[in-house]
């Protein structure tokens, strides 16, 4: 057997999904732009954590075979070197690097795992358990092994602080108590291996997206239909399984639809028999709390793990535009918008534009609220100049996705969602074409990376990129107006 760190945990969420990976590759869906992104965050994170532990030798990852690894690294520890980065050692079939290893003065080690993410997960603790596994195995004194992860609490100051930005946790007696697993899963991976010509027979469940979207999903998944049970609405996960290993896919399979919540059971009949919920009270009530002229808000974001600015947060959600619709009431529509320069905080020229923009006493509409709310509350907190008016307009904020959230308007093309990406081409199908004709930028991801990627463009491209960014978020306030539009001609 020939396993990496990386298959191994892949094997422990499916070992189907394992030997896809090793003897049918093709059929994996390869990493798309947002998992090349997080990849990158992660490779910079870990770059970042080697900070933590000064004057290490590195490993190299390109120009050297697996065993030239393993070799510099025995010949890193007979040196005396007391910290390796990407120490590179093999046992009982497993190939591993270590993201850091520290090596006391009396000999024992340390293992310390980088992770970009703000908690040690339960996968991270397998990833730190056949580490120790392989070290303990070659005969090496493991004292302790540990977990970096990110502080989310952290604040950064005028410099970044590397030893607050960063939590060590100590997970040795978890991963010590994981040991007698490990070789029954090895076990298990080396049968499932050995039949190169046997898929393994393993059915889909909640492994699939558990802990990771498997990338298989498109090739298991084949036969379930694009729309099934497993789109109903916060139905849990166990409960989708359980329908479906007892044959039941589609909506018309299902017996006991009262067993379901009243949304479950909105969306629900309205496959069945194809019609619209609609609850004019509700909605006439929920129109009547907005005044004219209303200001239709949204932000386009990006976060950052590492934290560039002053007062900025790992993964706070950073505003770096918005569109603003003021609409009238009749008929008049007026457009404001913002676009940071790239390669600089954003924030404050934001924030003043954004007080600017909208008045301390209107009402201010944006769909999924609590988004647009928590980027203003966090605008406000960083600028006392501005905090007075952005939490009145914070106040102000009222959110347009209630009416489809509570089902009071409910039609099946909906699919049991209600967010803006269902809603819209549900209910104004022809805004939905306006966003296929949109060039370089039709979603908030593709926003996201757009402006992350702008100080690396020629001026060219980026003018044709900034462009694009203020036609789609314009796009985002327009479409609201026409949602609102519709839920007022009910
Ligand atoms: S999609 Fe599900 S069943 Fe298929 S390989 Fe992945 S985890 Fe296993």
């Amino acid at each position: 057997m020939n396993l990496s760190k990386s298959l191994y945990i892949r094997g422990i969420q499916c070992k189907k999904s394992l030997w896809l990976k090793k003897y049918r590759p093709e059929l994996l869906t390869p990493p798309d732009a947002q998992a090349q992104a997080k990849f990158e965050t992660g490779s910079q994170v870990g770059e970042l954590a080697l900070k933590l532990f000064s004057g290490g030798v590195m490993i190299p990852y390109s120009e050297t075979t697996f065993n030239e690894k393993i070799e510099l690294t025995k010949k890193y520890i007979a040196e005396g070197m007391s910290n390796i980065y990407e120490a590179s050692f093999v046992y009982d079939g497993v190939f591993l690097m270590i993201d850091i290893l520290h090596i006391n003065d009396d000999g024992s080690m340390e293992i310390y795992e980088v992770k970009s993410s703000t908690e040690v997960k339960e996968v991270y603790l397998h990833d730190a358990s056949i580490q120790y596994y392989v070290l303990n195995g070659l005969g090496f004194d493991v004292k302790r092994a540990n977990i970096i992860h990110i502080n989310n609490k952290y604040i950064r100051e005028d410099e970044l602080d590397v030893e607050k930005l960063f939590i060590v946790v100590d997970v040795t007696e978890e991963i010590k108590a994981m040991q007698n697993d490990i070789s029954v899963y090895l076990k298990t991976f080396e049968q499932t291996l050995n039949d190169r010509d046997r898929e393994p027979d393993v059915p889909i469940g909640p492994q699939c997206t558990n802990p990771y979207d498997c990338d298989a999903i498109e090739y298991c998944w084949r036969d379930v239909p694009d729309y099934s049970i497993f789109n109903i609405s916060r139905l849990k996960t166990t409960k989708k399984f359980e329908l479906y290993h007892n044959g039941i896919v589609h909506f018309h399979q299902l017996e006991d639809i009262y067993s379901f919540s009243l949304s479950q059971q909105i969306q629900i009949t309205s496959e069945l028999e194809q019609k619209e919920t609609i609850d004019k009270d509700a909605i006439k009530e929920f129109l009547d709390t907005l005044t004219y002229p209303v200001y239709h808000l949204d932000f386009e974001t990006f976060q950052q793990a590492i934290p560039e600015w002053k007062g900025v947060s790992p993964y706070m959600q950073i505003p770096f535009q918005y569109s603003i619709h003021i609409d009238y009431g009749d008929g008049r529509l007026e457009h404001r918008e913002f676009l940071a320069q790239d390669g600089k905080d954003p924030r404050y020229e934001l924030a003043k534009s954004l007080a600017n923009d909208i008045p301390d006493n209107v009402t201010v509409l944006a769909y999924n609220a609590g988004f647009e709310k928590g980027v203003i509350q966090k605008l406000a907190d960083q600028f006392s100049e501005f905090s007075l008016h952005l939490m009145s307009v914070y106040d102000n904020i009222k959110d347009l996705m209630i009416p489809f959230q509570k089902t009071h308007y409910y039609v099946p093309a909906m699919k049991g969602s209600y967010s803006i990406k269902y809603v819209l081409p549900a209910i104004v199908p022809e805004m939905q074409k306006a966003y296929e004709e949109l060039s370089l930028v039709h979603h908030g991801g593709e926003a996201m990376q757009a402006f992350a990627n702008l100080s690396k463009m020629d001026s060219e491209t980026k003018e044709k990129y900034r462009k694009a960014l203020l036609e789609y978020c314009k796009l985002d306030t327009l479409a609201m107006v026409k949602v609102l539009e519709k839920l007022q001609s009910i």
